[in-house]
This record gives C-alpha cells, structure tokens and sequence, in this order.
C-alpha cells in the first residue's frame, strides 16, 4: 500500500457562546482546523486534523496547509502509511517542529492503517489498558469570577468532579477567580489551575501563597515554557504539584523536566508531541522516571479527539484517572462535521470500536466550511 496524495482543507468553526474561552493566550472564539485527507493507491482513506492556534504553537492553518501540501505530501508520496517509523523519519527530515501538521499526517496513517487492518487504533498500539469512555475534568475560561463560579456550580451539577480555572490574565482577578470557585463547589471537588505560561515568576509565587488554602491538586504551566529553574522554584518553595504543558513539546524538553525535577506530571497529546508515537515514546519515557502523564488539549475537533482517546486507552502512564485530562474538545464548537460525532456525556467521552480512528468525517459539509475558497 502506498500514499498516493495528500490534501490539507482549512475550516473554521465557532465555539458554542457559553463554551468560548479565555486563557493567558487570549479568548478563543473560533476554531480553525486544517484537515488531512490522506489517499492510497489500495483506495484505503485515511483523515488527520491540525488544530492549530498561532498563539500556542505558532502554527496556523495557511501554514499548515503549505507544509503539508509542499513539504510534507512530495516526502511521502508512495511510502507505506502503516510504516509508522518511516513516514516520521520522513516528516522530520523535511522540517522540524510544526508539530500539529506532522500530528494531522501522522493519525492519519494510523487511521488508513486501522482500516486497512479491520481494527481500531488502540488495538494496533497494543490493546486498551483502560477503559474506552475517558472522565475528563471541565476547563473553565479566565471569566469574570462570578461568571465562573456559577459555571462551577453549574458543570459539578451536571457531573464534573475535577475543574481547571484559567489563570495568568491578571494576578488579583485570578486570585479572586480561584476562590470564588472553590467557595461555589465546595470542597470535595478537585481543583486544577492553568497558567497557560502567563505568570512571572513572583506572579506565580504571590499567587499560589494567596492561594494556598483553596487546595489546588495542580498548577499547569505557571511560567513561561523555556523556564525550566524558575518552574522548579515555584515547585519548590510552594509546595504545588506542577504538571507540564507548554513547557513540553519534544523528547529533550521531556529530560529537562525529569532531570531539573521541575514537575509532578506532563500534559501530553498527539498534536503537540506531533503525532500518537511521539506522545508514546515522552510518556514512555516518564513512565521510567515514574512521573504520570495526563492529556492535553487545544480545542480539538473529532479527528484529533479521537487520537488522543487512542493513546490514552493504549498507553498505561497516561494516568487521566490520578489527573483528569480534557478529551471534549468537540462538545465546544457549534457543530460537528463528523457523521458518528464521537459521544460526549457530561464529563465522559467514549471512543466507538470501529477501525481506524474511529471517525468518518462529513466531506460535503467540510467542503461548505472550508476558508481558502471564500
Ligand atoms: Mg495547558
């Protein structure tokens, strides 16, 4: 079997109102994808998505669809898509980072693969360690802190037992923000807070001890993603458990971590690692340094929810049962453009037992949606 084209379509998709978000990155209105549209010469499909948000991982969608297009699409023509370890060799040899759109080709031939084969992904990489419906936690935007503790109430109500609350917008909204959360569920919820990198060092410092008695099970990326000695004093002189992110794309970044013992877990998910074997080899890795991973997420669509369901089911440390991750990406956007949208309950979401990834994309209702023909 071989990679006969590549097609890479930008869409965009607005974000529910009550579900748009507000980080230290800005609000997030709209999503815009890039979709991947992978053909073999057996006729087997194959469909990868790129969720990309230039603030995040500089990527954006116009980028993401030359690379593919002109970059990545000439280096894979007729290789083998269930040859995993060559259409990566080929990716890297071509570019380094661009990490979602080497993710979006890459589930993609995972996909192909587990069509071809008869069986879903996770079977292919291994067998499900876990159950197929994922608990994830609830993502509360940077809202004003009413707003966000009547959302609190709201999302425990319908079943979350875990909430994130945004921080690193402004430190005393963020305080006032975390308590006004905290008082609102109570104190048997588990509370998570995420910097999205938008603190300093004594914005982090002052925060947390204000902080200390709203009992935060996490702190997700207080600083900055290159400061590596600052994270390790935040964690250090407060005491908090630090999980990851940003702080973490590739293998290296993953040792920095473990070695300067600047966390307590890594946020890890096919997008940003670039692809389920990469977001396996970092979590193997931990595994050995006997640090958990948890899931991460930017927003994504079907396809890319789906992947990382894939690696979580398949993939012991990532421990979503110690730490909630976030696999409802999905139920943010207005619409699906999935015909068998992944099932989303409450906090539950559960990945179906069909080969591949489990996803059949909507192509007429893309081709509506889709922003270079406008
Ligand atoms: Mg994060």
């Amino acid at each position: 079997m071989k990679i006969q084209t590549i097609e890479a379509i930008p869409v965009r998709i607005p974000l529910k109102p009550e579900r748009r978000m507000i980080s230290a990155l800005g609000r997030h209105e709209v999503s815009e994808f890039v979709l991947v549209r992978v053909r073999t010469d057996d006729g087997v499909p194959g469909v990868g998505e790129a969720t990309v948000t230039p603030c995040w991982s500089g990527e954006t969608v116009w980028g993401a669809r030359a690379i593919i297009e002109h970059v990545f699409r000439p280096a894979l023509i007729g290789v083998d898509p269930r040859d995993h370890v060559e259409v990566d060799r080929r990716l890297d040899a071509v570019a380094v980072d661009n990490w979602f759109a080497k993710s979006a080709i890459e589930m993609a031939c995972w996909d192909i693969a587990g069509r071809a084969a008869g069986l879903p992904v996770y079977e292919l990489l291994g067998g499900a360690c876990r159950s197929l419906t994922i608990r994830s936690r609830f993502s509360l935007g940077a809202y004003a802190p009413e707003v966000a503790a009547e959302r609190a109430r709201a999302l425990t109500a319908a079943g979350f037992n875990t909430i994130k609350v945004k921080v690193g917008t402004d430190p005393v909204e963020d305080v006032r923000r975390v308590r006004a959360v905290r008082e609102a569920i109570g104190p048997d919820v588990v509370l998570t807070v995420d910097a999205n990198g938008g603190w300093d060092e004594p914005a982090a410092l002052s925060c947390l001890a204000q902080l200390e008695n709203c009992r935060l099970t996490l702190v997700e990326q207080p600083l900055p993603r290159k400061n590596y000695s600052g994270l390790k004093r935040v964690r250090a002189i407060t005491g908090q458990s630090i999980l990851a992110d940003e702080s973490c794309f590739d293998e290296v970044e993953a040792h920095e971590l473990i070695d300067q013992g600047c966390c307590d877990a890594l946020s890890l998910y096919p997008g940003k690692q670039g692809g389920i074997v990469k977001a396996r080899r970092i979590a193997e890795l931990a595994a050995r340094h006997e640090l958990p991973c948890t899931i991460g997420s930017n927003l994504e669509w079907d396809v890319a929810s789906a992947a990382m369901l894939h690696l979580i089911v398949s993939t012991p440390n990532m421990q979503v049962e110690l730490f909630p991750g976030d696999c409802l990406g999905p139920s943010y956007h207005e619409f699906s453009i999935a015909r068998n949208p992944l099932i989303i309950d409450g906090p539950n979401t559960t990945l179906p037992n069909a080969p591949g990834l489990g996803v059949d994309v909507d192509w007429d209702l893309v081709e509506r949606h889709r922003i270079d023909r406008l």
